[in-house]
Formats: C-alpha cells, sequence, structure tokens
C-alpha cells in the first residue's frame, strides 16, 4: 500500500485545512521544534485506526481537536482524509479513508464515502502490512522501544510487518461465533430432548 495524500483539519496544531503530498520515495519532515512534526505521523496513525489516547499524547481522544490559542478559538472537530493506493487485480486502486472526531459524539470513519466501522479501517491496513501500530511508523522513541522489547512484542512487530495481524482479529471474530453457535446447538438439542 501507498499512502498518497493526508488532509487534515482541525487536527492538533493544524487548525485550517492542511494538504501533503507525499510522493514516491522517502518521505522526510523537518522543522522547528514544536511546529507539528510528531503530530503529521499521529494523523496517519489516528486516521488507520489508533485508538488509545495515550499513544497520541492525550488524555481523552478528543485531545486531538484544535484547543485553541490566544488569538484562535477551539474547534468542535477534527477530520483527516488518508489517500491510499493498493494493487487491485485490475491495476493499483485509490481509496479514501477519513476519520472525524466531533465533541460530545465519538469518532466516525468512511472508506469512499461509506460509513465504516473502525475495526474495517483497522483490518484494511492490517492486510496491507500497515496500521497505527506498523513497524514503518517510526516515531520518536520507537528505536529504544523495539530494542527493549519482550520477545512476544517482537513477535507482534514482525507479525504486523509480515501482513498477518489481521489474521488474529478474524480468526478472533471466528471464535466467538464458534461458541455462540455451539451453545445455541447444545440449547436445541436440549429443547429436542424435552419434546421427546
Ligand atoms: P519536536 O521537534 O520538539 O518533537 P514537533 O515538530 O514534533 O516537535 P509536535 O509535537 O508535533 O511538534 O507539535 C507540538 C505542537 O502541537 C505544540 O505547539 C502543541 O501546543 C501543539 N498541539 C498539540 N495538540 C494540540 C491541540 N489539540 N490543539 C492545538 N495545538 C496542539
Amino acid at each position: 500500500m501507498r499512502i498518497k495524500r493526508l488532509r487534515l483539519t482541525g487536527f492538533k496544531s493544524f487548525v485550517d485545512p492542511a494538504d501533503l503530498r507525499i510522493e514516491p520515495g522517502l518521505t522526510g519532515v523537518v522543522g522547528p521544534n514544536g511546529c507539528g512534526k510528531s503530530n503529521l505521523l499521529e494523523a496517519l496513525r489516528w486516521t488507520m485506526g489508533e485508538n488509545s489516547a495515550r499513544s497520541m499524547r492525550g488524555a481523552g481522544m478528543e485531545d486531538v481537536i484544535f484547543a485553541g490559542t490566544a488569538s484562535r478559538p477551539p474547534r468542535d472537530f477534527a477530520e483527516v482524509a488518508l489517500l491510499a493506493e493498493r494493487d487491485g487485480p485490475d491495476g493499483p486502486e485509490e481509496s479514501e479513508i477519513v476519520r472525524r472526531i466531533e465533541r460530545g459524539a465519538g469518532s466516525a470513519y468512511r472508506i469512499d464515502g461509506r460509513d465504516v466501522r473502525a475495526r474495517d479501517v483497522q483490518l484494511l491496513f492490517a492486510d496491507a502490512a500497515t496500521g497505527a501500530h506498523s513497524p514503518a511508523l517510526v516515531s520518536q522513541n520507537r528505536i529504544g522501544a523495539v530494542i527493549a522489547a519482550r520477545p512476544v512484542e517482537r513477535r507482534a512487530m514482525l507479525e504486523e510487518a509480515a501482513g498477518i495481524a489481521g489474521l488474529h482479529v478474524r480468526r478472533k471474530d471466528a471464535e466467538t461465533r464458534l461458541r455462540a453457535t455451539e451453545a445455541n446447538l447444545a440449547r436445541l438439542d436440549e429443547l429436542l430432548a424435552d419434546q421427546t
């Protein structure tokens, strides 16, 4: 998967709409301290379905909404749109993934204009071997965290990189459904036994 474009509105320090085109090759973000470099990477992870406010350096998820400055009032919502390109059966396919959060209303996700669940977005990126926890997104402190990681954590990183992280989620879902079906079958057996 290739990320081609990022559009931010009201996300952290990006109060005015900002449009970032990501060209092929290595992308570096440079600028003075506090200009918003880490906020950009967080916007990317957030749109991929990050659900830990702490890892977005906030106390609650609404902290990603522009909080206001001495000269500008706070915003009521934040929205980030990400344009991704994937290899499809008939060549490259583009998808736009949008996450929006409104004060008091939580987050909503869309893929190509369709309302979807957070899980759909997380699976889309997990299947493409990327995502909010992808080792491809290297933020500050991350290198130290990789070195200090326990074997089980390293295995999770490798699974994420290999694109099989989504399979674990699907397996858990399938197991839950299987257990519910087994319970239904057991109940059915009881009812049949009562009738004979
Ligand atoms: P450094 O080089 O020091 O790591 P950086 O370029 O990575 O800095 P960021 O950490 O991305 O900078 O941005 C920090 C700035 O974002 C701070 O000025 C902070 O006030 C601002 N900021 C963070 N959250 C919000 C918010 N919700 N509303 C407004 N501004 C915010």
